[in-house]
């Protein structure tokens, strides 16, 4: 039985992934014009101008966007995030890592470091999916791991350094970096994806790197013993090469070209403080839906820990939240399955600066359709 959502319910543009998410029209179109016609970019070579220039507005770009502290360096490689978390375990981990878990990307991280040969058991403060952990201060922990946005569960944190300590502290803001407030002061490693609000193709990951983050990553990777760092997993040569506006290998020039016009689209929009109000706009649109119907409910108890990037909404046990998501799919809404190991009766929703608020609105107008036809 196929369910028609009538067209006048329908959002403009049907993707509401938690990424890969919805690109602009623009940043596609920036594929075909990067570049000038002498001088094209995409299928040529990384180490020459062309592509050089692009790591370098995208570097640029972010520093901008993050109001980057003094000393604080924008570095990238390739691997996405999965891939950063190796980095930090082999660069960046002494002897031992506390890591917040709240969902599946922080429990991925604290696997990491725990199945390091050369690591102690890491610390791991835990809560349960649906709230947020928080990183507690502890003398035997030289770096401190937490999410800004869990994805997995659409809990958000505030970017905060532990009372008193000078250890590094390590913010996975995959989800979050570009639509979340931070001050960066509070944070040594800020590291993402373009796939998420940057609304580009994965396969990246960027670090913005604090001095102290830099010089440990020197230390540790000069210290020898048992470590081996292997080069691909080294920030000190990702950092080198950043230094070029290169990668040590080759990147995807089509990400890096999605990458930079989306950077220089929100800028020019009005920065971070534009993309955040815009993001929490779409979210107080679903969480206030999502209260007012009797069927169903913000996941994430606690008001101020909804994320307003990524948001989770449970449909009580007579919403059949896969059949839902299935009409939504026939009808072109796309992606708005929960996290799969979460095994929840939910819809999630992506509402990062590319999505267009009226859009959430129009989401949760056909949601409404559907629950009411199946009802
Ligand atoms: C998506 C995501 C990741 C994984 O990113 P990859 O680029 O696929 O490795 C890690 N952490 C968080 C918070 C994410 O949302």
């Amino acid at each position: 039985m196929t369910l028609q959502i009538p067209s006048s319910l329908l959002p403009s543009d049907g993707r509401f992934g938690a990424g890969p998410s919805k690109v602009r029209p623009a940043q596609a179109r920036a594929l075909l014009s990067a570049g000038d016609p002498a001088h094209p970019v995409l299928g040529t070579s990384h180490r020459q101008s062309g592509v050089k220039d692009l790591v370098h507005r995208v570097r640029h770009g972010l520093a901008e966007l993050f109001d980057l502290p003094e000393g604080y360096e924008v570095a990238l490689g390739n691997g996405g995030s999965t891939a950063f978390w190796e980095v930090a375990t082999a660069s960046l981990v002494r002897e031992r890592a506390q890591h917040a878990v709240f969902g599946e990307f922080g429990a991925k991280f604290a696997a990491s470091t725990r199945r390091a040969p050369f690591l102690a058991e890491p610390e791991v403060v835990e809560a349960a999916p649906g709230s947020v952990a928080h990183l507690a201060s502890s003398a035997a922990v030289d770096v401190y791991a937490s999410p800004h946005n869990e994805t997995s569960t659409g809990a958000m944190a505030p970017v905060r350094r532990p009372a008193g300590t000078d250890q590094l502290v390590l913010t996975d803001a995959t989800s979050g970096a570009g639509a979340l407030p931070v001050d960066l002061r509070e944070t040594d490693v800020y590291y993402f994806g373009p796939q998420k609000v940057f609304g580009a193709d994965g396969g990246l990951w960027l670090a913005l790197c604090s001095p102290a983050a830099i010089e440990r990553a020197a230390e540790v990777e000069a210290s020898g013993g048992a470590r081996w760092v292997p080069e691909f997993l080294s920030l000190t040569t990702a950092l080198a090469n950043s230094r070029l506006d290169q990668t040590l290998n080759t990147p995807a020039v089509g990400t890096l070209v999605m990458l930079a016009d989306q950077v220089e689209w929100i800028l020019a929009q009005g920065g971070l403080a534009w993309s955040s109000e815009r993001c929490a706009t779409s979210a107080g649109i679903l969480y206030d839906w999502a209260e007012r119907r009797a069927w169903a409910s913000p996941f994430v108890s606690e008001p101020a820990e909804r994320s307003t990037v990524v948001g989770t909404v449970d449909l009580d046990e007579h919403v059949d939240a896969a059949a839902v998501v299935g009409h939504l799919r026939d009808n072109g809404i796309l992606d708005v399955f929960p996290y799969r190991k979460l095994g929840r009766n939910q819809v999630r929703v992506g509402m990062f600066p590319a999505v267009e608020p009226e859009d959430v609105a129009a989401l949760t107008g056909s949601i409404d359709f559907v629950v009411d036809q199946l009802m």
